[in-house]
Parts: structure tokens; C-alpha cells; sequence
């Protein structure tokens, strides 16, 4: 998990909207320009404030001594008299004080303007900064009593706005004429900027806090109402709550009333569950292609099985009503799986408890939601397998909720392929709403609303809508990635999914610069076979055309687990045998892959083979052996192959930094892998969340290695890219440039924002900001310049 909350979000989001973007840039400037290192300090100590502050909300709940806090802070660092929040009402239309240091704390709530109304609601008319040097003297100064803002000479006011969304006003004033310049302006923007998303949500928390009707809903919902967690895959979604695994599988709580109870009720629920069992195994064939699974294969194997259909139908002949004799035919055999000795048999009784909700679904009078149980729906689970998330992927589910900490690396990753949002939040106290309650989630920055107000509901549809359209907007890309003085950068997709080669091609990713070759093996329930494999990649280079393809063999192991392999677990998977290692070690996966790959690119522009977490030359020789061996046997039988594939060494582990001028003579390129090199050079298991905080991509061992690496590659003349999730981060970005790396492959939705942080940056520019980060030797002096970078 990408370490950095709230901060992170609140930059990654406030960035987006250009005012906010120049404003950074233009404060950077005038900061790194400004010969007052202490005015400096001050600025950026204060938005480091602020980003704490903002962490306070979730903990504090209470969003009027959040804004006393904001205001107090800002005044001090500012060397104000005076700071003050206005917020925009929307209902109303107007702007009202709900925050002061200075101004008559009595004012608060009471001192209310209409947009365009003096200097305060001009700023939001506007959406400008005002800076009066002597407020009264300005036509657009009007006098509000209840202030006693008199005495006041300077003022200074910036729109705190999200995309169009109108927030409220952010003002410093002062008693001295002439006390702010432009420097204060620039910072108080930026300040606004950052503050912007935890504000609308303030905004929303006190329109929740607002008493609600006594009967509106559970215990649960009360105490929950609004839950920040870790947005995991972005997106946004509202609809009503289903378990995973609920506490109440069979339904045995829900009244007799909502059910039908005949016999031909009966049948027909089986046909029906039938029919959709089979539109969502085609649907999940559709959108995953290589998972070629059949999913719901127990549940057809159970509703096919006399003793099942068979006896629930005797039982209701005989006069019990259909969910009662459904129920009692699922616990009979859930008794009898659970009782079994084999663990795989005993997995399966989620599977029967899964078959009688849906039989039971369908014997519903009304059905709430969709044609499934988990159909648009919100699925709160306490554990994720990949399998899960197949059901899911084959169900249109709206959104996924967490409870605990732990998601494996590729569950995150299938998810995000799959566009299902996502956010952990670690409160096991969800599981224990009603199945129904509707939520709100928004995983641009990780909130969850329980049972939200229609107003509520309107006000983020409407930012989401701006997020669409802004999104939109994003994605004109040019087919050429350069910086900002035309140095060539070239763009490369990873793909874990087939499904993503469509947005990869529509956004113009120069090819694919890993394709993480473990998904069809861990979306499916065995080994695919060479054919099957060949299916799969030969995809790739059909969509892919002339552009290169990277394909990295197999990296499972670690926590990449795939359920049906039959290997003694180990203690301390991570250091186990994963990668590279377990191909070496089931030779005949590796050989079967290889040639896989080399059968599929035969008519390939540009096939590039690389071997995960390779961590001695040795290793590498063994494995590149193993190819030349394949490329002799499909000579032999006359098959069709690439003969002369690129192979590469994927840098991953911290051992290869000093053996980079050797291995460089026998590897053909080079793709640092951020993501496990981080982890090993740092001893930080990348899926902790414990210790997430070690997790740093700007240790001065990472930075210096990298830039070792680089070196080495350009002495060498091999190609060197980065594939990890640094090669996206907007921070990481110019140090990747600054060290002279020209080729990256990310995700394909980060496609845009990479292509336009490039743009935005000179070679001169980058390699100043990495050598500056290359001098420092602490954490705490790393982030200083990397937040003076996000500033600029
Ligand atoms: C990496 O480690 O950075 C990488 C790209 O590989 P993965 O995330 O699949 O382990
Ligand atoms: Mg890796």
C-alpha cells in the first residue's frame, strides 16, 4: 500500500485542478527564489501543519475546533491578526463565518453574505484572490458590525474550491496597511488548496451531525456515519450493503412473509438461478478472458445433484414452505462438507452457502437491488481472495469496503484492473450493519457514509460528475511523451489483465512495458496449459502490433498465492521461494511458459523476456539458458517462434546494485521494479500495514541506489526502464528523469498524469532536484525538497 494517507490524497487530489497547480508552481518558485530562508521555513512548516491538521478530523469529529485549529495555525504562520473561514451554504446560496481568530467569536454562524457581497463573497464570485492593502478604501468592502473588524487595515482572501465545486473563502487580515505581498498570496492559495477535499468534507460531516430522525436507523449506523479509511482503487459509488460472508448466510432471520413457498416457486428459483449463474459466468469470460475458470463450478455440480434439488422439493411436496426446506437441505450439507478432512472440500461450503442466498434471492417476493445478491451493491468483506473478486467481477459490484488491514498486493491490483473501487477501512463493526444499509463511498480519499442524506447523496453525485468529466477531459494524450524542453520519455503500459490492453491502446502506451504474467495463473482454478497460455500472450502482441512487449515470467510466491498449488507454506514467504526461484524450481512451469511466449511472438516487432527478482548472475545465466533451450526445441519440432527475444533482468533486490557492470554483460535490458526493491531494501513487507511507515520510496539508500543503477545501465549502454508504482508518483517522477531514466511503464489510467508531469518538467530542472535529493542524507531533508517540488 502506498504509504503517505491523507497528505498524498489531499495533493494527488488538489493537484488536478489547474488554479491549484499554478499556484504550487509559482509559490515553489518564489519560495526556492526567496532570499528570507525564515519566511520560507514558516510557509512550508505551515502546510506541513496543515496536513496533520487535516489527519485530526477522523479523529476528533468535531469539525467546529478543526476549523478553530486551521484558522489559528494560518493566522500564526502568517503573522495575521486575523484568520477566518467563510463556508458556502449551496442551499442558501450564501457564505457564512464559521470560524475566527480575531473577529468576534460571537459572529460565528451569525456573519452570512450572498456571493459577490463584499470582499468575501467577491473572492467566491470570482474565484480570485483579493489583496487590499487598506481594506475600507476598496469599493467592494462592506462592513459587517457583528465582526468588529474594525482596525483592520490589510486583508487577504482565497476561494477554497475542488474542481467547479465552490467550498467556501479562506481570509488573513491584518492592522498594519500594506502588511501582506504576494508571496502571502501564493501561500494562502496553496494552503486553501490543500485543504479544500478535508473541508468539503467538513462540510458534509456537519450536515450529518445534524440530528437525524429518531427511527432512521440501527445502533450501528449512528455510531459508524462516517468512516475514513484507505482509498485503495479510486472511484466512487452509492448503493446498498452486502456481505461477503454475512452472519446470517441462510437467511434464517428474515421473515416468512417476503418469500414465496410453493413448490413450482420453487422450481422456478432453480431455473432462475440456473439462467444467471450462467449470464454471470459469461459475463466474467467476457471481461477476464484468460480466467477461463468456471467459477460457479460446485454451485451447478450442487443444484444438478438429486439428493440436493430433489430433497428440498419432497420436503416442501410434504408441506414444508420453500425457504424452510431450502434451508434445511443447505445445512445438511454444510454439516456434511464442513465435517470433511479435506480443507478443499470444507471451502466449499461458502459456496453452498452462497447457492442457498441465491435460491432463497429468488424466491423473494421483491428483490432489493439487482438480479443477485451482490448485483450494484457495496460488498463489505473481512478478507479478499482473488476468487472472491471473480464472483464480484462477474456481478456488477459497486464498490468493495475492507475491514481488515490485510490485501494482498495482487487482490489491489485485480481490482484495480477490474475499475471496482475500493477502500480499507479497519473497523470490524461494518460487519455488523443490516445488509441494505445504504452507503456512500468515495475512494478518491477513502470516506465511507452510512446511510447518507439525500443532500449528502446529491453532493457527491455532482462532484463525481465533475470528476467524470474531468477525467475525460484528461486523457487527450499525445502519441509522444516529452519534458518540457523535448526530451523524449517513452510511455509503457503494465497490464495484469487482458481486459486493460483497451485502455492501454486507447492511451496511447507506446507498448507494454510488463506484463505481470502471473493473472491468468492466479485467476484460475489450475495450471492453464501451454495452449492456453499461448492464447493469452499471443492477445498481447495482437493489440500491441509493432510496439515492444516486456513480458515478465511467472513471479508468483510471496503473496502471490495460487490456491491450487499443493507447496508447504512457508514462514516467511517474502524471502521463500517466489519469483524466479519457484520457475527454476518447477522447470517444467518455467519451460512451458517460455515457450508459450516465444510461440506467441513469432511474428513479434519487439519481444522482450524478463526474469523477476533475479538476484545473482548465476541466476540469470541459468534462466536465460533455459530460454535458449526452448528456442532449440520449437526448432526442432517445427513450430512457429521469436528466435531472438531481449532478455532482461528485472532489478528488484538490493544485491544486484553491485554486481550491475557484470550482469550487464549478459542481460539485454534492465526494468527496476520499485515496488519489491523498496521492500528489500528497507526489510518493509510492502502488504503491512504496520509498518507502512518504513515503506519510504525517498530513503537515501533507495534514491542513491537507483541513481547507481542508472549509471551503470547508461555505462553499459542497456536499456533501463521502471515498472514499479514510484513510476507514477508526480514526486518520484523528475527524480526518475534527473537520474536519466527515459522509459517508464505504469498502469495504464496513470497514462495521463505521468505524460503531463513530464511535460511540466525540464532535464535541467529534474537533474537539479535529483541531485539535491542525492546530497541528503535524512528523511526529514528528503521531504523538505520534495515538498518544496510538490509546491512548485
Ligand atoms: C515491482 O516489484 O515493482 C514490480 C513491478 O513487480 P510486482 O509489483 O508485480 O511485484
Ligand atoms: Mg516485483
Amino acid at each position: 500500500m502506498p504509504p503517505g494517507g491523507l497528505w498524498d490524497h489531499l495533493l494527488s487530489v488538489d493537484i488536478r485542478t489547474k488554479k491549484s497547480n499554478d499556484a504550487y508552481r509559482f509559490l515553489g518558485k518564489q519560495l526556492l527564489e526567496s532570499k528570507d530562508m525564515q519566511s520560507e521555513r514558516q510557509h512550508l512548516s505551515l502546510l506541513c501543519d496543515i496536513g496533520e491538521l487535516s489527519n485530526l478530523i477522523s479523529e476528533t469529529k468535531d469539525i467546529d475546533s478543526f476549523l478553530q485549529q486551521t484558522v489559528q495555525l494560518v493566522a500564526s504562520h502568517l503573522r495575521a491578526d486575523v484568520g477566518s473561514i467563510y463556508m458556502f451554504d449551496e442551499t442558501r446560496s450564501e457564505l457564512v463565518l464559521k470560524a475566527t481568530i480575531g473577529l468576534n467569536p460571537l459572529s460565528v454562524d451569525q456573519v452570512k453574505m450572498k456571493v459577490g457581497e463584499g470582499l468575501v463573497g467577491w473572492t467566491l464570485d470570482k474565484m480570485e484572490p483579493v489583496l487590499e492593502g487598506t481594506a475600507c478604501e476598496s469599493p467592494r468592502f462592506k462592513f459587517f458590525e457583528a465582526c468588529d473588524e474594525e482596525g483592520y487595515n490589510s486583508f487577504l482572501s482565497v476561494p477554497i474550491s475542488r474542481a467547479n465545486e465552490r467550498i467556501g473563502v479562506l481570509v488573513v487580515q491584518h492592522a498594519q496597511s500594506d502588511f501582506f505581498d504576494h508571496s502571502d498570496v501564493m501561500a494562502l492559495r496553496a494552503i486553501a488548496a490543500q485543504l479544500a477535499g478535508t473541508i468539503a468534507n467538513a462540510r458534509l460531516m456537519m450536515m450529518l451531525n445534524k440530528p437525524q430522525p429518531p427511527d432512521a436507523d440501527s445502533d450501528v449506523i449512528q455510531r459508524l456515519r462516517f468512516i475514513r479509511g484507505e482509498a485503495t482503487v479510486s472511484g466512487f459509488a452509492c448503493a446498498p450493503a452486502a456481505k461477503l460472508k454475512p452472519a446470517d448466510p441462510l437467511l434464517e432471520h428474515v421473515p416468512d412473509e417476503i418469500f414465496f413457498t410453493g413448490i413450482a416457486d420453487f422450481r422456478r428459483a432453480v431455473q432462475k438461478t440456473m439462467g444467471q449463474l450462467k449470464r454471470l459466468q459469461e459475463q466474467l469470460v467476457r471481461r477476464l478472458p484468460e480466467s477461463a475458470a468456471l467459477i460457479f463450478e460446485s454451485h451447478y455440480m450442487i443444484l444438478k445433484d438429486p439428493r440436493f434439488v430433489q430433497k428440498i422439493g419432497d420436503d416442501i411436496i410434504k408441506g414444508l414452505p420453500a425457504p424452510h426446506a431450502v434451508r434445511r437441505t443447505g445445512r445438511h450439507f454444510i454439516q456434511l462438507f464442513d465435517e470433511s478432512a479435506n480443507p478443499y472440500i470444507r471451502e466449499k461450503t461458502h459456496d453452498i452457502e452462497d447457492l442457498v442466498r441465491r435460491l432463497l434471492f429468488n424466491l423473494r417476493k421483491e428483490k432489493p437491488g439487482g438480479e443477485s445478491p451482490m448485483d450494484h451493491h457495496i460488498v463489505i468483506a473481512s478478507q479478499l481472495y482473488p476468487s472472491d473478486l471473480l464472483k464480484m467481477a462477474s456481478e456488477s459490484v459497486a464498490g468493495i469496503i475492507l475491514v481488515s488491514g490485510g490485501v494482498t498486493s495482487h487482490v489491489a491490483i485485480i481490482a484495480r484492473s477490474l475499475h471496482i473501487p475500493m477502500v480499507i477501512a479497519k473497523k470490524s463493526e461494518l460487519l455488523q450493519i443490516p445488509e441494505g444499509t445504504m452507503i456512500l463511498m468515495d475512494a478518491e480519499v477513502g470516506t465511507i457514509y452510512l446511510d447518507p442524506s439525500e443532500h449528502v447523496r446529491r453532493q457527491f453525485q455532482d462532484r463525481n460528475q465533475v470528476r467524470i468529466e474531468t477525467a475525460g477531459k484528461s486523457t487527450g494524450m499525445d502519441a509522444e511523451t516529452r519534458t518540457a524542453d523535448g526530451v523524449r520519455v517513452e510511455l509503457l503500459a503494465n497490464i495484469n489483465l487482458l481486459s486493460e490492453l483497451e485502455l492501454a491502446r486507447e492511451l496511447k502506451a507506446e507498448g507494454i512495458g510488463l506484463y505481470r504474467s502471473e493473472f491468468p495463473f492466479i485467476v484460475r482454478s489450475v495450471f492453464p496449459s501451454e495452449e492456453e497460455q499461448l492464447l493469452v500472450y499471443t492477445s498481447l502482441f495482437q493489440e500491441m502490433g509493432d510496439r515492444p512487449v516486456l513480458i515478465r515470467t511467472l513471479d508468483v510466491g510471496g503473496d502471490k498465492v495460487l490456491p491450487y498449488l499443493n507447496i508447504p507454506k512457508e514462514q516467511n514467504p517474502e524471502l521463500g521461494l517466489r519469483s524466479i526461484r519457484f520457475s527454476l524450481r518447477y522447470r517444467d512451469i518455467f519451460d512451458q511458459q517460455i515457450r508459450a511466449i516465444l510461440r506467441a511472438g513469432a511474428q513479434a516487432g519487439s519481444l522482450g523476456i524478463m526474469f523477476p527478482m533475479i538476484s545473482s548472475i548465476d541466476e540469470f545465466e541459468t534462466a536465460r539458458t533455459a530460454v535458449h533451450e526452448a528456442i532449440a526445441a520449437l526448432a526442432k519440432e517445427n513450430l512457429a517462434h521469436h528466435a531472438s527475444p531481449a532478455l532482461g533482468a528485472m532489478i528488484e533486490l538490493p544485491a544486484i546494485v553491485e554486481i550491475m557492470d557484470e550482469l550487464a554483460q549478459c542481460a539485454d535490458f534492465f526494468s527496476i521494479g520499485t515496488n519489491d526493491f523498496i521492500q528489500y531494501m528497507l526489510a518493509v513487507d510492502r502488504t503491512n500495514e504496520n509498518v507502512s511507515e518504513y515503506y519510504q520510496p525517498f530513503h537515501p539508500a533507495v534514491l542513491r541506489a537507483l541513481a547507481h543503477i542508472a549509471r551503470k545501465a547508461a555505462k553499459h549502454d542497456r536499456p533501463l526502464s521502471v515498472c514499479g508504482e514510484a513510476a507514477h508518483q508526480p514526486a518520484f517522477l523528475p527524480f526518475l528523469i534527473g537520474i536519466g531514466i527515459r522509459r517508464l511503464s505504469v498502469d495504464p489510467q496513470f497514462l495521463p498524469v505521468v505524460q503531463k508531469a513530464i511535460s511540466s518538467v525540464t532535464v535541467a530542472e529534474a537533474e537539479k532536484y535529483a541531485q539535491q535529493l542525492l546530497e541528503a542524507s535524512t528523511l526529514s531533508a528528503i521531504q523538505e525538497i520534495t515538498e518544496r517540488l510538490r509546491l512548485n
